[in-house]
């Protein structure tokens, strides 16, 4: 049921063409992952490996995120869901080189499908990363410094907002305070689920 429902947004962001993305992708970036998920990750936008793969966080972030999942909280990648706010690739003058956050009209057309995503999966907690999921879902103006680590509430799911991996990698990767910060964000999200601290297996290269 919430497979074909997935599958049938799927096919409408598939063909869309609300926003000024739709003319520089490959091909849109639904999200991926189980539809029962009791997670949802939720990141900016595709970047480029996503934009040649039809994958989300499959590029270098995406490492981190899967090692984070995987082997922090001990969790199969398969069994969360992961999605983006926009499904096309944001990119500075739309030149396909640089990634840029998705732009306000952009995040307008787009979030709706999100919107309906959360509806259909049904997740017991959602995983803001970065600003501007966080900034978007939680209609806050503060920063993921300030709000990361403490739980909020959209529509009456937990969100627990923290850091974009590539932030992480981008202030000192593994082993950093940032990435430290975001293993306490998650293992609060195992506590919330009722998942024990102690099926965690600490992740090394
Ligand atoms: N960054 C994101 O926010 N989403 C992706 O899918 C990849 C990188």
């Amino acid at each position: 049921m919430k497979e074909k429902e997935l599958e049938e947004l799927q096919q409408i962001v598939s063909i869309c063409t609300k926003c000024k993305l739709h003319t520089t992708r490959t091909q849109t970036v639904f999200g991926e992952g189980s539809p029962n998920a009791q997670i949802l990750f939720i990141g900016e936008g595709p970047g480029m490996q996503e934009d040649l793969s039809g994958r989300p966080f499959v590029g270098r972030a995406g490492e981190l995120l899967t090692r984070l999942i995987e082997k922090g909280m001990g969790l199969p990648r398969s069994s969360v869901y992961i999605a983006n706010i926009t499904k096309c690739r944001p990119t500075v003058d739309l030149q396909m080189k640089k990634d840029r956050a998705p732009e306000k009209d952009e995040v307008e057309s787009c979030s709706p499908y999100l919107l309906k995503q959360i509806e259909i999966i049904s997740p017991k907690v959602i995983v803001t990363l970065g600003n501007p999921s966080t900034k978007f879902l939680l209609q806050t103006e503060k920063g993921i410094t300030a709000i990361h680590g403490k739980w909020h509430d959209f529509r009456g799911i937990p969100v627990m907002p923290t850091y974009h991996p590539s932030y992480v990698l981008r202030n000192g990767g593994e082993n950093s305070q940032v990435q430290k910060d975001v293993w306490e964000d998650l293992m609060q999200v195992l506590d919330k689920l009722g998942i024990p601290r102690k099926a965690v297996v600490k992740w090394k290269n």
